[in-house]
């Protein structure tokens, strides 16, 4: 007989406590996943949650490149990601060796690799960023030539907020590109009173039409202490599952209802237990590729910090 949610939830929490787990969720999983979550966040809160935390073993509820940044920085822990097969197809469209290569023809450039990236690709970058804080990490470079990798509409969005020099690599999110400048003009049409907030990994067409342009987790706080009662949201849609639970008064309308990942999505309440039970997939990066990438990872949570 199949387990039902509440039975696979119970499961999970008394196994979690047995293995002294911390079950870590992106905003972008699964309701039922973020819901059995200790902590729910976007990629930098992730981080440093996983950076801070005690327990033995961090369950990833997110995609491989995340789990990999938890190994970076927890090298003692076993980091579990329910799926194996989670993997971000914008994280896939750059490898250590295309990006050496493109640095031999920019010499002097300072790599900021987003952290939708392998551990490898990480290894050969300078410094780290995530949607959060990018703007803040290249602000605070002291070089005016910067190679930005692998999101170009990220990296051309920080281009209009700065004035460095920032040459892009030719890398997307497949689900943001999914939302298309006409959805939303439609939406605010329907909406007028609505606001229009959208993740930098949109196209510019669709940043151009936004009234803010924020991570997930900017976006969260956004919904949590502004008065607008109405938000039109430009981001994978796993995230209203979140802003409807911390904000019941508050209507969050997706700007397209195919903006899934569908990689995000692999991981189910069945693979996290499984997962635990097991103590598989564990994810584990080899300690010369870890101790270069974690020097980008720490320049970048120190920049945080700053
Ligand atoms: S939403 Fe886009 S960037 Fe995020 S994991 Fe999925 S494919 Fe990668």
């Amino acid at each position: 007989m199949e387990n039902s949610d509440a039975e696979l939830k119970q499961k999970i929490i008394s196994l979690r406590k047995r293995r002294n787990a911390i079950i870590l969720a992106h905003n972008y999983q699964l309701g039922e996943v973020q819901d059995v979550a200790d902590f729910v966040g976007d990629s930098l809160e992730l981080s440093q949650k996983a950076a801070k935390t005690d327990a033995d073993v961090i369950v990833f509820c997110g995609v491989h490149f995340m789990a990999e940044t938890a190994s970076i920085l927890c090298p003692d822990k076993v980091v579990l990601l329910p799926d194996i097969h989670a993997g971000c197809p914008m994280a896939d469209m750059i490898t250590a060796e295309g990006l050496r290569e493109r640095k031999r023809g920019l010499p002097g450039a300072i790599v900021v690799c987003y952290i939708n990236s392998s551990a490898e690709v990480k290894a050969e970058s300078d410094v780290c960023c995530t949607s959060a804080n990018a703007v803040k990490v290249i602000e605070s470079l002291d070089t005016e030539a910067i190679l930005f990798v692998p999101d170009q509409y990220l990296g051309h969005y920080i281009s209009t907020e700065t004035d460095k020099r920032i040459s892009l690599w030719p890398g997307f999110c497949p689900t943001h590109i999914r939302i298309q400048p006409q959805y939303i003009a439609k939406l605010k049409q329907e909406y007028p009173q609505a606001k229009v907030v959208v993740h930098p990994e949109c196209r510019p067409e669709v940043i151009a039409l936004a009234d803010e342009v924020l991570s997930t987790g900017g976006l969260c706080r956004y919904a949590n202490r502004s008065e607008v009662k109405e938000i039109i949201v430009g981001t994978e849609i796993g995230i209203i599952h979140r802003l409807r639970k911390e904000n019941r008064d508050k209507k969050f309308i997706p700007a397209s209802e195919q903006a899934i990942c569908p990689r995000m999505k692999l991981i189910t309440l069945e693979s996290v237990l499984w997962s635990l039970q097991e103590m598989s997939p564990e994810v584990k990066v080899p300690e010369e590729t870890r101790l270069k990438a974690k020097a980008a990872v720490d320049k970048m949570l120190e920049t945080g910090r700053s």
